[in-house]
Parts: structure tokens; C-alpha cells; sequence
């Protein structure tokens, strides 16, 4: 798929950090999804979800951490993210080899993701439909479809 757009302007994620999620909300999410209530995770697991769907690298939580004074190291950032994808708190996508986005929408859905900017947006599941898959494997199933639709900027423009 080869498709131009043109990005007009960013999400504001910031916007909204200072309504930070009730820690009990963040307590019951973790214990929904059988993690430990560690001081930690309780802390990224509010910066994650109280600003709403969002796409975050472990790079970007780690330094909205640091902002909002919470001492953590990025390893432990990363280490965190996969936990709460395995515990299906969040959902990764990966956009190029090495590079993840992890997606606080866990319902599904697709992406666009933008090779110039580095932007990954969602596309609704019904506005996508696939058609053609191939039989799986025998003794397999299909657990879900995730597409990634590469764009870029038009360098023409
Ligand atoms: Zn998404």
C-alpha cells in the first residue's frame, strides 16, 4: 500500500495529564489483570491510562515519568510495557524491527502509521475490511489481524 497524507497536526497528549486516574482505579485495572500492585506499576499504569487511547514507546513513558517525578529506569519502563501487553493491559505494535508502540486500546482495531513523521494513528476495525486470508495452518486459528497501513508525507507537497 502506497498512500500520501498529509498530516496537519499532532496529538495532544499532555493536554491532559493533570487528570490523574484515581489510584484505586489503576489498583483495580492491575489486579483485573493479575499484575502486582508494585509501587511502579501503579504509577505507570495511571501515566498510561488517564490521558485515554493512546500509542506510547517505552522512550516517550519513560520520559513523562521522569516528568512527573516518578524514579524509574527505562529498562524498567520496557520491562513494565511487556508485562502489562502479556497481562493484555495494552497491545504492541510493531512498526519497524526494534521500534514498538504499545496501544492503550486494546479492542481491535488497525493503524496508520506515518514513515516520515513517525506518528502511528488508529483505523477503526469496520473501517477495514480483509478478505482473502488464507487457510491457517491445520491445527491452528486465526487469534486476530493487525494491520499496519505505511504512509508518508507527500514530498511533493
Ligand atoms: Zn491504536
Amino acid at each position: 500500500m502506497n498512500a500520501a497524507v498529509y498530516f496537519t497536526g499532532a496529538y495532544c497528549y499532555i493536554c491532559v495529564m493533570n487528570k490523574a486516574l484515581p489510584t484505586s482505579t489503576a489498583l483495580q485495572r492491575l489486579r483485573e489483570a493479575g499484575l502486582r500492585p508494585t509501587r511502579q506499576r501503579l504509577a505507570l499504569v495511571r501515566l498510561l491510562l488517564e490521558s485515554g487511547d493512546r500509542h506510547v514507546t517505552a522512550e516517550t513513558l519513560h520520559g513523562e515519568a521522569m516528568a512527573a517525578g516518578i524514579k524509574v529506569s527505562l529498562a524498567t519502563v520496557y520491562n513494565t510495557l511487556h508485562q502489562f501487553t502479556e497481562a493484555g493491559l495494552l497491545r504492541e505494535a510493531v512498526v519497524e524491527p526494534g521500534r514498538s508502540y504499545f496501544d492503550t486500546n486494546t479492542a481491535d482495531h488497525h493503524h496508520f502509521f506515518c514513515e516520515t513523521t513517525g506518528e502511528l494513528r488508529d483505523i477503526p476495525a469496520h473501517h477495514l475490511s480483509v478478505s482473502g486470508l488464507p487457510e491457517p495452518p491445520a491445527g491452528t486459528e486465526i487469534s486476530r489481524v493487525d494491520i499496519i497501513v505505511r504512509i508518508r508525507t507527500d514530498s511533493a507537497a
